[in-house]
């Protein structure tokens, strides 16, 4: 396997990072997963631009999108593989220990991990732990992603795929790596970005090929729903068939089928919609 460090590929056995860089010590850090398909990225532009957007919203130095384009030709180049996830890491760098920032410069490394196909439905459960619709790192994509683990664990202990989570005003929030829709009475609905969710790039795709509407939602929305799907970049648009202990049977229904259908069209069509 070889990766992208320091401006070019190395072996990735070989490569190093210094054990006080501030991704490590502190989770001072951002990243993004890319599709790529057959050494095909999907979406790359808009990773691009969430990842400056995270790190705008860290007070991290812009990342440099020609080296990181350069860096993502080269690792899937450099790895071929049919299915696989383009890892961009992008940290505060060497820096002393503790929380300040010292005066080097970000760390950022490019690896690719390959992926299996998901499956068209998957199990959910939700979580007691919230989400902060109003913090620091709210709707930024950072390293700091051990919450996420925790909850992520605790899906799997129960046979699931995913967790779901509410805000602190009790909302319908997020997965730890996938955004959340219901479909009530027809209509597909998602939560607002104001409910401190991710801006998830498949959620915006979704949004604007299916004409899904960005509602605020009560946790026991859930309860009610007619169906279920998640999305995101190694899930595209995926059903539930259980949440919790309720079981939706027949997912995906006939509305998530449908908006499958269109996003593997529209983005069949469309390596990179802007
Ligand atoms: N929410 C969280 C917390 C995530 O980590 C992710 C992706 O990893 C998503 C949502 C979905 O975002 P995207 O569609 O950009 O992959």
């Amino acid at each position: 396997m070889r990766i992208w460090l320091d401006g070019g590929l190395r072996e990735a056995d070989s490569a190093r990072v210094s054990v006080f860089d501030h991704g490590l010590t502190v989770g001072d850090g951002i990243f993004e997963t890319v599709k790529a398909a057959e050494g095909r990225t999907f979406a790359l532009t808009r990773h691009l631009d969430r990842l400056t957007r995270s790190a705008r919203g860290l007070g991290l130095p812009d990342p440099d999108h020609d080296e990181i384009r350069e860096a993502c030709t080269a690792v899937l180049a450099a790895n071929p593989m049919p299915l696989g996830r383009l890892r961009i890491t992008y940290t505060g760098g060497h820096g002393p220990l503790g929380s300040d920032r010292g005066e080097h410069g970000p760390t950022l490394v490019v690896a690719l991990g390959e992926t299996a196909r998901r499956p068209d439905s998957t199990a959910v459960i939700t979580v007691p732990w919230t989400r902060n619709e109003r913090g620091a790192l709210t709707g930024l994509k950072t390293t700091s992603y051990a919450e996420n683990v925790v909850a992520l664990a605790r899906a799997h202990e129960q046979g699931a795929s995913e967790a779901l989570f509410a805000n602190t005003v009790g909302q319908l929030c997020e997965g730890t790596g996938s955004n959340v829709f219901v479909v009530l009475n027809g209509e597909i609905h998602t939560p607002p970005v104001s409910s401190g969710c991710l801006p998830g790039i498949t959620r915006a795709l979704a949004v604007e090929w299916t004409g899904a509407k960005e509602t605020d939602l009560p946790l026991d929305v859930l309860d009610r729903a007619d169906e279920i799907f998640l999305t995101s970049t190694l899930r595209d648009v995926q059903a539930v068939h259980r949440l919790d202990d309720r079981e939706l049977p027949g997912a995906p229904g006939p509305v998530t089928a449908k908006a499958m259908r269109i996003f593997e069209e529209r983005a069949g069509a469309d390596p990179d919609p802007r």
